[in-house]
């Protein structure tokens, strides 16, 4: 437990900043899935985005404490009704908060709106360990606070398991992201129940049929039984989005765009689901 309380109190904004350190370092140390040029202009482009959610992060992250918290401790939710061993709580609640997640990306692809926000995230047309951080900061309002005070409403969860879903929730998407060259036979054992890395860049192909799918982070659990998950060979995903091309992979672009281009049903993969 102690344990546990100290690694939930690690500072997140450290921890993403070494995490983009260790995984740019790694993306020129081996062997990369994907050749791309101006990696240092990609990164730099996509640290606009870092240094934005960091300053939302100081308001919003304790609003979402505080209301998770406050439901909490008002025995709000199924959990509290449930004499549950706390392993097994923690447990529950790293799945749930992540399925909770499979569900609002998931209406992210379907509702215009919500995809003029989500798709800054597929713009980019160079993956790496970097483009985990671009995340439009309205979307991460929606997304995140949203999912969490839901699940934390219907079952009760705690901070302790919303800290521990995000102390793992961050390297796992910096994995997931990274233009590391991974072994086949990680997508087929690791990946029976987890989301690979080749199994999330099948999420980012430009192709709306495969843009449709495995919209898990860390658990492709869901996309099986929900019938999302799809494969594709890593050599032959064409990342990005159609509409997106080089001069439009700027952070101030990336950052109005949802404001002054909103998606019209036919440029998006709204038409499939
Ligand atoms: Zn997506
Ligand atoms: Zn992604």
């Amino acid at each position: 437990m102690e344990t546990l309380n100290t690694l939930i109190s690690i500072n997140l904004d450290y921890l993403t900043v070494a995490l983009l350190v260790i995984f740019f370092t790694a993306e020129n140390v081996f062997n990369t899935q994907f050749k791309f040029d101006k990696m240092g202009k990609h990164l730099l482009e996509n640290i606009g985005f870092l240094i934005i959610i960091t300053l939302l992060n100081l308001f919003w992250a304790t609003v979402i404490v505080n209301g998770v918290d406050w439901l909490h401790n008002n025995q709000v939710g199924l959990f509290h009704y449930i004499d549950l061993p706390l392993w097994l709580s923690l447990i529950l609640s790293v799945m749930l908060y992540d399925m909770a997640n499979y569900w609002f990306h998931r209406l992210a692809h379907n509702v215009s709106f919500l995809w003029s926000f989500h798709r800054v995230h597929h713009s980019d047309s160079r993956m790496d360990a970097s483009s985990n951080i671009r995340v439009h900061p309205i979307e991460l309002v929606f997304y995140f606070g949203s999912s969490s005070f839901i699940m934390a409403a219907i079952f009760g969860l705690s901070t302790l398991g919303l800290g521990l879903y995000v102390i793992i929730i961050i390297p796992y998407v910096f994995i997931e992201h990274c233009n590391i060259k991974y072994p086949a036979w990680i997508d087929k054992t690791f990946g029976l129940v987890f989301t690979t890395p080749n199994f999330h860049r099948v999420h980012h192909d430009q192709d709306e049929f495969y843009t449709n799918s495995n919209y898990a982070d860390i658990f492709i659990l869901w996309d099986r039984i929900f019938g999302t998950f799809k494969y594709k060979q890593p050599e032959d995903i064409k990342l990005g989005l159609k509409e997106f091309d080089d001069q439009k992979q700027s952070f101030w672009y990336l950052m109005k765009t949802p404001f002054i281009n909103i998606p019209r049903h036919s440029d998006t993969n709204l038409n499939s689901k």
